[in-house]
């Protein structure tokens, strides 16, 4: 057995880990990163980067097999073929290029990187069963970056047609007919992506409404973009089991049914990554099922810090990352405070939903009375020109002193607009601030500055 010694031991190499390595080496500290499988974690590998590739690859095959669109610009095409291996080897070669690229970047930065499974001993030492053969590391510091895992459901274990979305990223042909329980991000994201394939999807939802975290303004565009793709969406009803090609639903009253399914996707959360890594042996404080952290991403175990999807929600990569690159920074000496203030938060259906800060309801119930300025898409000269004149973009803000507490758009590719909300945030803007940027034109994001407008009551377009 090796004995190796290091300042920072970071167990994990997804979006957490890999760039809390990336700072700490920048920053001089000497860093080893333990990644059991590919570097770049879920995020990279099962998870953000090859869902976005299947749906722009949904995307290409959908604005070819349903051409309307096409059509009314005075384009007639013959129709496709789809050869999906090589869809999936394109999405391959992606995460390829990107957790090679991860590799490279530890390289740069000093960072030592061992392929392994760590077991935790104490909160200085781990055991590591690297490829090159077992390693005792000791640390003056640990973070944990050990990421989630999909949560099952008893009465629908993975395995064979039962897919978790690891699984479903992983097909090599489109399910003739796909049923997907949990209509939240992954559910919805990855059912419209296989209907536009040219699945047959059925949606089943424990709750009365798709992808509850968002408010009904918000959603509705998609419920009807679900309508017009032909995917049924089963609401406030349970699935019971999968046999024979079935899956057994109890619907909203109660009653039994069964949805025909090749597939099942099942997709109602992802639970922190706790066992079989000897996370006991330290005892930490629990927040639930999370490790409990506090604005520095301190454990209850001094020097001992954790990061990422293991802390709990949201379980995003980019919340992640910040949190990664802010522990490294305070084990070199700086002074940091993580903000939960401006987390966009982007769900990538058709048309997309992007949300900072509070919604309507919650700044409501935060701060009393509230301007609320929403500004359709139909009014925006480029989201016509794109054909995308679905959705809007809504600020909301204080009354009294105009300070913007919320920022909500969904439509067409909305997820490039999130930075600029999450900038207006970040940086405290009142509505005065948004109206009084020229915002060049014909962009959509003219739709941002005149939802700031007309909450200040002076549109200029609408
Ligand atoms: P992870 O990425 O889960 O990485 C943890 C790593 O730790 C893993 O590589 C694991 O192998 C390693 N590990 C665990 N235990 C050990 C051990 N004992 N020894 C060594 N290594 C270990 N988020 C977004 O922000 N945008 C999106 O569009 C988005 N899309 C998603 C789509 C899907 C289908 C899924 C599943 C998730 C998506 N997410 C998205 C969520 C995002 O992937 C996670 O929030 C993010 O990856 C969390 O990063 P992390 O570093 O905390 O953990
Ligand atoms: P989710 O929490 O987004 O949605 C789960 C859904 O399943 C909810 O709507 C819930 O009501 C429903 N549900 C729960 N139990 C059910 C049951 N027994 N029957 C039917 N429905 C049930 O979880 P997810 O979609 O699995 O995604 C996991 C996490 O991954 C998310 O929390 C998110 O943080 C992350 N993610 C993010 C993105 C993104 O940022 N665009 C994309 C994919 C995943």
């Amino acid at each position: 057995m090796t004995e190796l010694r290091c300042k920072v031991l970071i167990v994990g190499g997804g979006p957490g880990g890999y760039v809390a390595a990336i700072r700490a080496g920048e920053l001089g500290l000497d860093t080893i990163l333990v990644e059991a499988d590919r570097l770049g974690g879920t995020c990279l590998n099962v998870g953000c980067i090859p869902s976005k590739a299947l749906i722009h690859a949904a995307d290409a095959v959908h604005a070819l097999t349903e051409p309307h669109a096409l059509n009314a610009l005075g384009v007639s095409i013959a129709p496709p073929a789809l050869d999906y291996a090589r869809t999936i080897a394109w999405k391959d070669a992606i995460v390829t290029r990107l957790t090679t690229g991860v590799g490279a970047l530890l390289k740069k930065a000093h960072v030592r990187s061992l392929r392994g499974r760590a077991t935790l001993l104490d909160g200085k030492s781990a055991l590591v069963h690297a490829d090159t053969g077992e390693q005792r590391i000791h640390c003056e510091h640990l973070v944990i970056a050990t990421g989630s895992e999909p949560m099952e459901l008893a009465a629908l274990p993975f395995g064979g047609d039962i897919l978790s979305s690891t699984h479903a990223l992983a097909l090599t042909d489109v399910p003739r007919s796909l049923a997907v329980v949990g209509a939240g991000y992954i559910g919805m994201e990855l059912g419209m992506a296989f209907a536009k394939l040219g699945a047959k999807v059925t949606i089943v939802e424990a709750l009365p409404k798709i992808l509850p975290l968002y408010d009904d303004e918000l959603t509705q565009p998609v419920a009807r973009s679900l309508a017009d793709l032909g995917v049924e969406t089963m609401l406030g009803a349970r699935a019971l089991g999968f046999a024979d090609g079935a899956l057994k639903v109890a619907n909203a009253e109660g009653a039994g049914t069964t949805v025909a399914a090749d597939k099942v996707l099942v997709a109602v959360g992802r639970r922190a990554r706790r066992s079989r890594y000897g996370l006991e042996t330290l005892d930490l404080a629990m927040a639930g099922p999370f490790l409990r952290i506090d604005e520095r991403c301190a454990t209850s175990m001094r020097n001992v810090w954790a990061i990422g999807d293991v802390t709990g929600e949201p379980m995003l990569a980019h919340r992640a990352m910040a949190q990664g690159e802010m522990v490294a920074e305070i084990i070199a000496g700086e002074r940091r405070a993580f903000d939960h203030l401006a987390i966009p938060a982007i769900c990538f259906t058709d048309p997309e939903i992007v949300a900072v800060g509070l919604s309507p309801d919650a700044a409501k119930a935060a701060h009393g009375e509230i301007l609320i300025g929403l500004f359709p898409f139909r009014a925006n000269g480029r989201a016509m020109t794109k054909q995308a004149d679905e959705g809007f973009v809504r600020v909301v803000a204080r009354a009294d002193n105009h300070v913007v507490l919320g920022i909500h758009a969904v439509g067409a590719g909305v997820s490039e607009l999130s930075a600029a909300f999450s900038l207006a945030l970040e940086m405290g803007a009142r509505l005065e601030d948004i109206a009084g940027t020229i915002h060049a034109h014909p962009t959509e994001s003219e739709a941002f500055h005149e939802a700031a407008l007309k909450a200040l009551g002076k549109p200029l377009h609408i």
